[in-house]
């Protein structure tokens, strides 16, 4: 994920740190699927009525602002995969 930072007028751009995929909390969790539909990479999908984050994620940290009730943790990206 890329981003850009005013420092002293001049503007910056830079590459960050991925932001870990994305943990359920079952407990907090709507199952209100708002999230399904926001992954640009088909990363989640619903098994046995849960949702679920498959491989497929780029950790870009998307689902995770648009759950309303914060459901979705970002956690630390395991070793070897950042
Ligand atoms: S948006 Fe949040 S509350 Fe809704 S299904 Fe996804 S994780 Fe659950
Ligand atoms: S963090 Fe991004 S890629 Fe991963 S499941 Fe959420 S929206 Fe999809």
């Amino acid at each position: 994920m890329t981003f850009s930072l005013d420092v002293g007028g001049k503007m910056m751009s830079g590459r960050a740190s991925r932001a870990g995929v994305p943990e359920l909390r079952e407990d907090t969790c709507l199952d209100c699927g708002g999230c399904l539909g926001i992954c640009p990479h088909e990363a989640l999908d619903l098994y046995e009525g849960r949702i679920r984050v498959l491989d497929s994620c780029t950790e870009c940290d998307l689902c995770v602002r648009l759950c309303p009730v914060d459901a979705l943790v970002s956690i630390a990206s395991p070793a070897g995969r950042a």
